[in-house]
């Protein structure tokens, strides 16, 4: 006998949850590329990606990952020996970092550790130090999904500014958009990239960069453009095919087109950032509460640089990675894995774990988890302190 048979539960960030109505949206016959429908919905997706965030700018789409969207900015950012300075705040400024290195660039890594933000006042500090402003671009996450740690885009945007340094700021929103308050515009951010399969609740295989008219202008010289990455023909495409460099990601996008409806027309942009940040709440009061009583704690401890869909924890002795393994067998619930949350020597993430709250995700769905989680740590006789379940209760009955 098991407990997991059911429908399983994917409580990892990414790919997240994808509504029914989403995958129901993608089963149809392949449509005409040439004239239709098809033309008409891309433009009222193009039209959502800008409203999803709080944008005027361009929006170029991309076949591809997110690791693709940060090869597409980096393209369009950089020649070959340009400076790019780059925080470090879990894994995922790691990545784009290194992108940006095989391009080319030549990068500047601050680290600023896996359970801080990104401080303002060292990334000021470097670009001041660039007297002949070789650094084209300050790359960041707004929220590193391993360390779940929120970057403060707005304080690092006055920060770059103080400088008067002409940089551009570029940001990862894969794991935010949608989920966390984001205003590109208001914020001052240059280039955002993004990806489908996170807050944007369908499948993986679009990648997307948002792009100011002054990103435009200083990338129009970015000698690591190539026709594919390019991102003027997809953001001004004057015949369709250009919109996607060639076939338009068919499928896909019928299936963006119901889940930007669903999140901009049916919910709200807003009040899904709150579904967001009060199920994140559920979730931190579950672990301050079996925090009380064994070695269990949230990576990040201050509450306002934390983002809200998905949280990184330690549990200690190995009980995040057995924790784990009997919620996926036991009971159909798959948690994410402590994502380079290992310490450096140790080979492990035995100690992490994430859980993503990201997207298509209501509280019947995360109050399962934390029971799920309840039951698994009794099963394992792993010590915790006791309320957990009613105090993720009370912050949902709120
Ligand atoms: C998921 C994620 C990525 C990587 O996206 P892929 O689609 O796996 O390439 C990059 N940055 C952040 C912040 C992410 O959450």
């Amino acid at each position: 006998m098991s407990l997991s048979r059911g429908r399983p539960y994917l409580a990892i960030p990414g790919p997240s949850v994808m509504p029914d109505r989403v995958l129901a949206a993608m089963h149809r016959a392949a449509p005409n590329i040439y004239a239709g429908p098809l033309h008409e919905m891309t433009a009222e997706i193009r039209a959502g990606l800008k409203r999803v965030a709080c944008t005027a700018a361009h929006v170029a789409i991309y076949i591809a990952n997110g690791h693709g969207a940060w090869e597409a900015a980096n393209a369009n950012m950089f020649s070959a020996g340009d400076g790019a300075l780059v925080a470090l705040t879990g894994q995922f400024g790691i990545g784009w970092a290194n992108s940006a290195e095989r391009m080319g660039v030549t990068v500047t890594r601050l680290d600023f550790g896996r359970q801080a933000p990104a401080d303002p006042a060292r990334i000021a500090e470097a670009l001041s130090a660039d007297r002949a402003h070789r650094i084209r671009a300050v790359l960041v996450s707004h929220v590193d999904t391993a360390s779940s740690v929120r970057n403060d885009i707005a304080a690092i945007r006055a920060a770059i500014d103080a400088t008067g340094h002409p940089a551009l700021l570029a940001v990862d929103a894969i794991a935010s958009l949608g989920c966390d308050p984001l205003r590109m515009d208001d914020w001052g951010i240059d280039v955002l990239v993004a990806a489908s399969q996170k807050g944007l609740m369908t499948p993986p295989g679009l990648g997307f960069v948002w792009f100011s008219e002054r990103a435009r202008e200083a990338g129009r010289g970015a000698r690591l453009k190539t026709p594919y990455w390019d991102w003027e023909p997809r953001g001004f495409a004057q015949e369709y095919w250009q919109n996607f460099c060639g076939t338009a990601p068919t499928h896909h996008l019928f299936g963006l087109a119901e889940a930007l409806k669903m999140l901009l027309d049916e919910e709200g942009l807003e009040a899904a950032w709150a579904r967001h940040a009060r199920l994140a709440e559920a979730v931190w009061a579950a672990f301050d509460a079996w925090g009380q009583g064994g070695d269990i704690v949230l990576n990040i401890a201050d509450r306002a640089f934390r983002g809200h869909a998905v949280t990184a924890a330690r549990i200690g002795g190995g009980g995040a990675g057995r924790l784990r393994s009997w919620c996926e067998t036991e009971a159909g619930v798959t948690l994410g894995i402590g994502l380079g949350m290992a310490a450096p020597g140790e080979t492990s993430y035995a100690d992490f774990l994430r859980v993503a709250h990201m997207g298509h995700v209501n509280a019947h769905m995360t109050l399962g988890v934390l029971a799920v989680m309840e039951a698994g740590m009794r099963a394992l006789g792993i010590d915790r302190g006791a309320g957990a379940l009613d105090a993720a209760a009370a912050v949902c009955a709120r």
